[in-house]
C-alpha cells in the first residue's frame, strides 16, 4: 500500500503523469526512481529498519508506481500486482462465501472466467446484467450483494456503464462500486468523481503502454479497505517484480501524451470505417451514431483508440485481417503499435459460444487498438485491407 503525496494533488494531470509520487532519489539525487532488485533490507537492530523489511511488502520502485496511478486516478492509496487478474483476485479476496455480486455481462473475457471457474467454488456468486441500463443493476441486487462490478466502456462491444447512476444504486445497497478502467485510463475517465469505491487497471494495457510487461493496479480512497487491501496484498502475494514496476512508471510518464494520440487516431479509425461500412457496423463512444454517445460526453473526457467493426462473416474477418500490414494480430491493447484482434476466438474464446452470441460477439466482429503511428498510415492500411470487403 502506497498512500499518495497530498503535496501532488495541486498539479494537473500532466503534471501528476510525470511526477506524482516520486522524489529524487534520496542516497544519489537520481532524478528516475531506481529499479531497487533486492527481495530483502539490512535492519539497524531489532525492531528498527528504515520501513522497509521484505520485498512481498514493500518496495521503493513499486511504490513510486502504486502513488503516481492513486494521484491519477484521484484515489489515495495504490496496489500493484502481477497482473490486472491477479490485482482483481486479490480485490475478490476482501469477501467471502454467500457474498454476491452484480457484474456487466460483456466484462473482460478472463473476469467471468475467474468468477465461474474459480471464485464460485469458493462460494462467491455472480450475476451478470446488461450494465447499460441502471434498472438492471438495480434489479439484480439482493440482500447479499457486496459490489457492483463494471467495465466502461466495455470490451469489444464500447458499451458503457452509468457510473454515476451505478454509484448510488451501490450505495442504497450499501455495497462497493467496483470499476475496471483500463480502456479509459485517468485521463479521460476518474470513475472516483463517479462515486466509485474501487478502481482496478491491467496496467499491461494504456498505463504501461509499450506491450512489454504485465501487471495490475488497483486504487482506493477509504483509510480502512486501503489496510484491508494491504493485508491481501502481502498475505496472498500477488505482487510484481521491481522491473515490471519500474517499466510501468516509465510508462505512465507519457499516459496523457499517448492517450491524447491514441484518441485523435482512434476517432479517425471510427470515422473511416463509419464511412465506409455505416456507421451502425462500428462500435467507438465517440461516434455521434453510437447510442450512449451523450453519456460518453458526460463521463468520459476523450473516447481512446478502442474502435470495433462488424464485418459480418468469419470469410471477411480473414480477408481484412489478411490485408494488414501496420496492424499487427495479436492479442491485448494499449501500446504505441497498432494491434487488431478477433475477439471470438481470442480475448473471448473462454466465455461459451451461445453467451458471446447473444452478447454480439460474433465471428465477423474486429476489434482495433489504435496505436500512435501515423494517421494517414493507418488509413491506408485499412483502405487496403478492406477492399473487396
Ligand atoms: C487485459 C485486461 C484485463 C486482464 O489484465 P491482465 O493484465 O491481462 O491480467 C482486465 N480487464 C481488461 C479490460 C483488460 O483489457
Amino acid at each position: 500500500m502506497s498512500r499518495i503525496f497530498d503535496e501532488d494533488n495541486a498539479f494537473g494531470l500532466g503534471t501528476r503523469a510525470v511526477h506524482a509520487g516520486q522524489r529524487p532519489d534520496p542516497t544519489t539525487g537520481a532524478i528516475m526512481t531506481p529499479v531497487y532488485q533486492t527481495s530483502t533490507y539490512a535492519q539497524e537492530g531489532i525492531g528498527r529498519n528504515k520501513g522497509y523489511e521484505y520485498a512481498r511488502g514493500k518496495n521503493p520502485t513499486r511504490e513510486a508506481l502504486e502513488r503516481n496511478v492513486a494521484s491519477l486516478e484521484g484515489g489515495t492509496y495504490g496496489f500493484a500486482f502481477g497482473s490486472g487478474m491477479g490485482a482483481l483476485d486479490s480485490v475478490m479476496k476482501l469477501f467471502k462465501a454467500g457474498d454476491h455480486f452484480v457484474c456487466a455481462e460483456n466484462l473482460y473475457g478472463g473476469t467471468p472466467r475467474l468468477f465461474e471457474r474459480i471464485l464460485v467454488n469458493f462460494g462467491l456468486r455472480f450475476s451478470y446484467v446488461d450494465c447499460r441500463e441502471p434498472q438492471a443493476i438495480a434489479d439484480a441486487v439482493t440482500p447479499a450483494t457486496r459490489a457492483i462490478i463494471v467495465e466502461t466502456p466495455t470490451n469489444p462491444l464500447m458499451r458503457l456503464t452509468d457510473l454515476a447512476a451505478a454509484a448510488e444504486i451501490a450505495k442504497r445497497a450499501s455495497a462497493f462500486l467496483i470499476v475496471d478502467n483500463t480502456f479509459a485510463t485517468p485521463v479521460f475517465q476518474r470513475p472516483f468523481e463517479f462515486g466509485a469505491d474501487i478502481v482496478y487497471h491491467s496496467s499491461t494495457k494504456y498505463l504501461n503502454g509499450h506491450s512489454d510487461m504485465v501487471g495490475g493496479i488497483v486504487v482506493v480512497r477509504d483509510d480502512a479497505l486501503a489496510e484491508r487491501l494491504q493485508f491481501i496484498l502481502n498475505a496472498a502475494g500477488a505482487v510484481p517484480g521491481p522491473m515490471d514496476a519500474w517499466l510501468a512508471l516509465r510508462g505512465t510518464k507519457t499516459l496523457h501524451l499517448r492517450m491524447a494520440a491514441h484518441d485523435a487516431n482512434g476517432r479517425k479509425v471510427a470515422d473511416w470505417l463509419a464511412g465506409r461500412l455505416g456507421e451502425e457496423r462500428v462500435f467507438y463512444p465517440g461516434l455521434r451514431s453510437h447510442p450512449q454517445h451523450e453519456l460518453a460526453c458526460r463521463q468520459m473526457s476523450g473516447f481512446g483508440g478502442m474502435v470495433s467493426v462488424d464485418v459480418r462473416s468469419r470469410q471477411n474477418t480473414d480477408r481484412v485481417l489478411a490485408g494488414l500490414r501496420v496492424f499487427t494480430l495479436a492479442e491485448s491493447l494499449g501500446g504505441v503499435e497498432s494491434l487488431v484482434c478477433h475477439p471470438a476466438t481470442m480475448t473471448h474464446a473462454s466465455v461459451p459460444a451461445e453467451r458471446r452470441a447473444a452478447l454480439g460477439i460474433g465471428d465477423g466482429l474486429v476489434r482495433f487498438s489504435v496505436g500512435v503511428e501515423d494517421a494517414s498510415d493507418l488509413l491506408n492500411d485499412l483502405d487496403a485491407a478492406f477492399r473487396g470487403v
